[in-house]
């Protein structure tokens, strides 16, 4: 069998140049005198500053580890939507999308987009709109980031079900685009952002799927739950008995043509329980490199974001398994992706 092409389908732009921080931090310190500034025209990054940030890091580690092509999305931590107004996310979405989609126009071999969304707390998310065209028709980009808590840990929106959310999923549908379902920062003290909001997060919004009836709705919608599924592969039996106390259909007919899970578990034993417990065709390779887990792990002497290692480890993959989870679900859940990677002739 040929070797898969590798794709990660969960990578944001954490290495951008020291400019986009200090931009965000004026917009910021203005928020009640936005006159004030700063511009979009006023953050200057040169396509070299782009490229350095890129070709250290995580280019340089893609060629490490093994991995060929990253879906690219602006920093999940630093969409913080519950900062400011609509204006404000708007703004600031329009800058980190464009990046990216510089990012993938310099390396179109190894960087596809995904959009940021302006979202922001109490705002309709058809406010959205405008914003997800623009990435998709003009920018190329495959996918979507959709924050299930704009307000950053507090969770003052309706549940993903609620009608207030379709105006995005029928784009999504029209445009054959999935979302992966992603939190940003927690400014709830509770809540440690990376290690207890991220994975809440995927536990909630998979759990706010099995209590509705969403995909009878939308029955061509794709969310990819990253992290793994935050909880929800290990307790797996406990939502199938949930499911089967509200007299919903099995989980594998009522969630699973729509719901993926990434490979951001960074450790074999929970790569082996997610590829045991969920079946093979709804795993997508991730490793959201370079993210929150940085480290090298002192059991294994790599590092724990070194996901391929552990799909490349297991035991129970075969070579149709694996060819599944690098490549061939990755294709099938971005239309986009695969109709990109055709016209280059893969
Ligand atoms: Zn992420």
């Amino acid at each position: 069998m040929q070797q898969p092409l590798i794709i990660d389908c969960h990578g944001h732009y954490t290495t951008a140049p020291k400019a986009l921080e200090e931009w965000r931090n004026r917009q910021i310190a203005n928020l009640a005198t936005p006159e004030r500034g700063p511009k979009p025209s006023e953050l200057r990054i040169s396509d070299d500053e782009l490229r350095e940030s890129i070709e250290t890091n995580q280019l340089r580690l893609m060629k490490q580890r093994g991995s060929d092509l990253t879906i690219f999305s602006p920093r999940a931590s630093f969409m913080a939507h519950h900062i400011g107004d609509f204006n404000t996310s708007a703004t600031w979405a329009a800058i980190c999308n464009e990046l990216c989609y510089r990012v993938s126009a310099l390396f179109p071999e190894h960087f596809i987009g995904a959009a940021m969304l302006p979202q922001s707390p109490g705002v309709a998310p058809s406010t959205c709109l405008p914003e997800l065209e623009r990435c998709v028709n003009d920018y190329g980009f495959v996918g979507i980031n959709l924050n299930p808590d704009p307000s950053g840990g507090h969770w003052t929106s309706p549940p993903l079900s609620d009608r207030s959310w379709y105006p995005v999923y029928e784009k999504m549908v029209e445009l054959d685009i999935p979302a992966m379902v992603h939190v940003s920062t927690s400014c709830n003290a509770c809540f440690h952002t990376t290690g207890a909001h991220y994975l809440n997060a995927d536990t909630t919004a998979f759990m706010q799927c099995l209590t509705s009836d969403l995909f009878l709705d939308f029955p061509t919608l794709k969310f990819i739950i990253p992290h793994g599924g935050g909880a929800v592969p290990y307790h797996w039996g406990r939502f199938r008995g949930l499911a089967q106390e509200m007299k919903k259909p099995l989980l594998k007919d009522h969630l699973l043509n729509n719901i993926f899970f990434d490979t951001c578990v960074y450790h074999q034993p929970g790569i082996d329980l997610l590829t045991k417990v969920i079946p093979v065709d709804n795993i997508l390779f991730a490793s959201e490199m370079i993210g929150a887990v940085r480290g090298i792990d002192p059991e294994t002497g790599f590092h724990y974001d070194d996901t391929k290692r552990y799909i490349d480890a297991s035991t129970q993959l075969g070579a149709d398994e694996r060819y599944k989870i690098y490549e061939g679900n990755a294709r099938r859940v971005f239309p986009r992706l695969n109709a990109a990677l055709e016209t280059r002739g893969y």
